[in-house]
């Protein structure tokens, strides 16, 4: 089976790109010239150059020894959360960046919802003093200032989105608006790995550099490049794609997408795209998302910003029909139990994002031999007052039990 896009930038029946006729140029661009500048000997050096001394990558493969106890295993954690501005993001927009500056483009511009797409904008801007617009929906201004301000010290300018619900769709349409009117000298960097052909497999390929560092690396340590599982949460699904990507064609590891199942995938309050939705189209590609009889995007929701999104990468809807990726779901609270149980027991505050796929730990049941890795996407800093909120109500709980 192929997992990769075909040439017309399909996944089996998703994928594609939707897009505004006006907007054709500047996907035909960037399609006609993102394999070239991948493959090529410059962007390579640079790209890895960039990565090991800006990022700091490899990023380290830990193996969890209280936690490997805990659920009766062997679990190996995958440090993304370790990366400068401490998350995955930072992989693809140092890959675009790069690819911006081969097309000539002096001017960048990027859509937020939560905020850490944009800082990986904008934290690139500055690393290469191109000029940084950031369309951010004014709901999600107020609900993100750390963001905010971190954008702003890094000299983006963040255009606040008053149409519409004001959050990432509203955003979003101001953004393409921007793109059809500057072609020429602005590129468009997508976070994750969703939209037109070709951004799913862009960022894919930039992403796979977590794959590729896993394979050596769980040689090293384990004396196999193979692990049992490989396990990492789906939001848009670049950081799970980027885990599973050199391993899609070895049927001998088990790939695991967690989505956010929020307060309960009956709920109508989740995340959780692929067992709540059927196909449309949403930002430009074919794939699965959350809609209503009519068609009519439904509001997604989940504790966790970066996996509150209506939509799938389309190439994770194909490995979802195609079986070869399973996908299971979390809700808020044991995404939450799970972030506590990995600082408690590993000194590792991860993201509410990377908690929901540490919590999928412990609804499956291992051999105790297995070797399971886990993509800590991202570190908790940005999440302190949701955990700190949820270890209060916790105290207080467990109070009232001991006095009774
Ligand atoms: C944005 C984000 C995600 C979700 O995005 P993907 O494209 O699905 O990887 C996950 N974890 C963290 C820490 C994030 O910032």
């Amino acid at each position: 089976m192929k997992y990769s896009v075909d040439d017309r930038g399909y996944y089996g029946e998703f994928g594609g790109a939707f897009i505004p006729e006006m907007m054709y140029p500047n996907v035909k661009e960037l399609q006609d010239n993102y394999l070239r500048i991948l493959n090529s000997p410059d962007f390579i050096s640079e790209f890895h150059s960039l990565l090991k001394h800006y990022v700091g990558r490899p990023s380290p493969l830990y193996f969890a020894p209280r936690l490997s106890e805990f659920h009766n295993t062997k679990i190996y954690l995958k440090r993304e959360d370790l990366n400068h501005t401490g998350a995955h993001k930072i992989n693809n927009t140092v890959g675009q960046i790069l690819i911006a500056q081969r097309l000539g483009k002096k001017r960048i511009i990027a859509v937020t919802g939560a905020g850490q797409h944009g800082v990986a904008t904008a934290t690139v801007c500055a690393l290469m003093g191109l000029k940084c617009v950031v369309y951010m929906g004014e709901t999600d201004i107020a609900r993100q200032e750390p963001n905010v301000l971190r954008m702003k010290m890094l000299g983006a300018d963040v255009v606040p989105v008053v149409s519409g619900n004001r959050t990432l769709k509203d955003a979003t349409n101001e953004s393409i608006r921007d793109w059809i009117s500057n072609p020429s000298d602005t590129h468009y960097i997508i976070g994750s790995a969703v939209g037109p052909h070709p951004y799913p497999d862009l960022v894919t390929r930039l992403q796979s550099v977590i794959s590729e560092e896993m394979r050596y690396q769980l040689l090293e340590q384990t004396g196999k490049s193979d692990p049992d599982y490989i396990v990492a949460c789906v939001g848009g699904g670049s950081n799970a794609i980027g885990s599973f990507y050199h391993y899609l064609n070895n049927e001998n590891v088990k790939l695991v997408g967690v989505e956010a199942a929020g307060k309960g995938i009956s709920t109508g309050e989740t995340a959780a795209t692929l067992v709540t939705g059927r196909p449309g189209i949403i930002h430009g590609s074919r794939t699965i998302l959350m809609q209503d009889e009519d068609g009519q995007i439904t509001e997604p929701y989940s504790i966790s910003a970066g996996l509150d999104y209506p939509g799938i990468g389309p190439a994770h809807s194909f490995l979802h029909k195609t079986g070869r990726v399973i996908y299971g779901n979390v809700t808020d609270d044991e995404a939450l139990e799970a972030a506590f149980l990995l600082t408690r027991l590993e000194g590792i505050v991860p993201a509410l994002e990377s908690a929901h796929a540490l919590a999928w730990l412990g609804k499956t049941r291992f051999r105790t031999g297995d070797v399971v890795v886990v993509t800590v996407s991202g570190r908790g800093d940005k999440d302190m007052s949701a955990y700190i909120k949820y270890m209060n109500t916790r105290d207080s709980e467990e109070n009232s039990y001991g006095s009774k």
